[in-house]
């Protein structure tokens, strides 16, 4: 496959990433110390026109296609990962799902805010007992005249803190099989009954705000509902490989920056009488990494590439194995990268205050975040058991 990326895709790349050597990196780690989501740089990057990366331009996004939107996600990743988590869940999860599941009125009405930066969007759509098994969520949903209305919890949703929009699964029918009685409605943050419950500390991503949500009687009205009543498994499933194709452009970015990193330091840092580069088990690590991060790198583009073609993806269809694998190799490719990057700055990797601990840190989310490892793989090995493999 040729990934030759046309002229307005590296202006695009390198416009992000200038950007975020300006705007981001001199504040990346007050960011992860002080776990502040920076409102003001979120602006910003509404201005740069990247939180509208794939919404049509009518709509006050910039209309271009997924490899670029993976290109974006890639160096925000490089610099800051925290960052690159709320805006997958802002650009993807919630503003490219209601471009592609909303109605006129719903997308005049939400998207401009959205790709602006006025709005913070999120999908809310784990439970605290409902995470890879997910559609056996147990949050309501009942009718009542006009409205819906709303009682459950959501655990763990990105941006959920700061967040204005929530696309939110819950169960219309609570009797109907799990698959059938699922419905998305977006929430808003002023709804009444709808609360962020509590602000979650986590390990990693300081800065991308995640939370806890509780509606308690929470009115929706039936105009917010989107796609057909009992059909969110369509919104859900109808998505997914777009999404994990997307992100997996975020693992990349960041053992890239984390290889950026580890290059520098084994270059600068003395032992022996000479920069540690020079040793051969140094360069052995970083030419894995590099080599990695380029296979890493092939896969990510070629599941963009593809997912940007297909009309339908899901089971039977070639990128559903490759979306998922792209996501698989990625995410472990940033945790055996970000490893290796650590042990090449010994002792001062281990400290706060050394950059690549941040990366470390960050990236175990990967192999967690929107599919375990352990799913991708059931996803890729049911394809190819199933479907067979098509090697010629
Ligand atoms: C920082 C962060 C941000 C997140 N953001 C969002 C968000 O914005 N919106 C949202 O809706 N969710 C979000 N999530 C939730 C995320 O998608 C879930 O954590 C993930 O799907 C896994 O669910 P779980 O944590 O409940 O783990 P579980 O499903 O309980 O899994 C526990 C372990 O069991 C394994 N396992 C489960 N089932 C199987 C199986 N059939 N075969 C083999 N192994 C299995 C898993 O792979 C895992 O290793 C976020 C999570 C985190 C940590």
């Amino acid at each position: 496959m040729d990934f030759d990326l046309t002229d307005e895709q590296r202006l695009v790349q390198k416009n992000v990433h200038q950007f975020m050597r300006k705007e981001i990196e001199p504040i990346a780690e007050q960011i992860d110390r002080e776990d502040r989501f920076p409102v003001d740089i979120w602006k910003k990057m509404g201005e740069l026109g990247v939180l509208g990366v794939t919404i049509p331009e009518e709509y006050g996004g910039s209309g271009f296609d997924l490899l670029t939107a993976v290109l974006v996600i890639e160096q925000i990743a490089r610099t800051c990962p925290a960052l690159a988590v709320s805006y997958g869940a802002h650009a993807n999860l919630c503003a490219d799902n209601l471009s592609r599941n909303g109605t006129e009125e719903q997308k005049r009405k939400y998207l401009p805010g959205l790709c602006s930066g006025d709005l913070v969007g999120c999908l809310a759509l784990t439970e605290p007992n409902s995470g890879s098994d997910a559609i056996s969520i147990r949050t309501t949903a009942i009718r009542d005249g006009d409205d819906f209305i709303l009682n459950g919890t959501k655990m763990f949703i990105t941006n959920a803190p700061v967040g204005d929009v929530f696309l939110t699964y819950a169960k219309t029918d609570r009797d109907s099989p799990a698959k059938s009685g699922i419905t998305t409605f977006i929430v808003e943050k002023d709804f009444p009954g709808f609360q962020v419950s509590r602000a979650l500390e986590k390990m990693g991503n300081r800065g991308s705000p995640t939370g806890e949500i509780v509606f308690e009687d929470c009115r929706v009205p039936r105009e917010n509902v989107i796609g057909v009543i009992g059909a969110g498994i369509r919104v859900m499933m109808g998505g997914l490989d777009v999404e994990r194709a997307f992100f997996s452009g975020e693992p990349l970015g960041l053992a890239e920056g984390a290889l950026e990193l580890a290059r520098k330091y084994s270059m600068e840092r003395e032992q022996f009488g000479k920069p540690i580069c020079n040793f051969q088990l140094i360069k052995a690590k970083l030419a894995d990494m590099y080599t990695e991060i380029e296979a890493a790198r092939g896969l990510v583009y070629r599941a963009a590439t593809l997912a940007d073609k297909i009309e339908r993806g899901g089971k039977g269809t070639e990128v559903h194995k490759i979306a998922a694998s792209a996501m698989l190799f990625a995410a472990e490719t940033a945790t055996r990268v970000v490893n290796q990057a650590l042990q090449i700055h010994g002792g001062y990797g281990y400290m706060l205050e050394f950059p690549i601990n941040r990366f470390y840190r960050d990236a175990k989310l990967y192999e967690i975040g929107a599919g375990t490892s352990e799913i991708r793989r059931l996803v890729i090995a049911d394809e190819i058991i199933q479907r067979g493999l098509e090697y010629v």
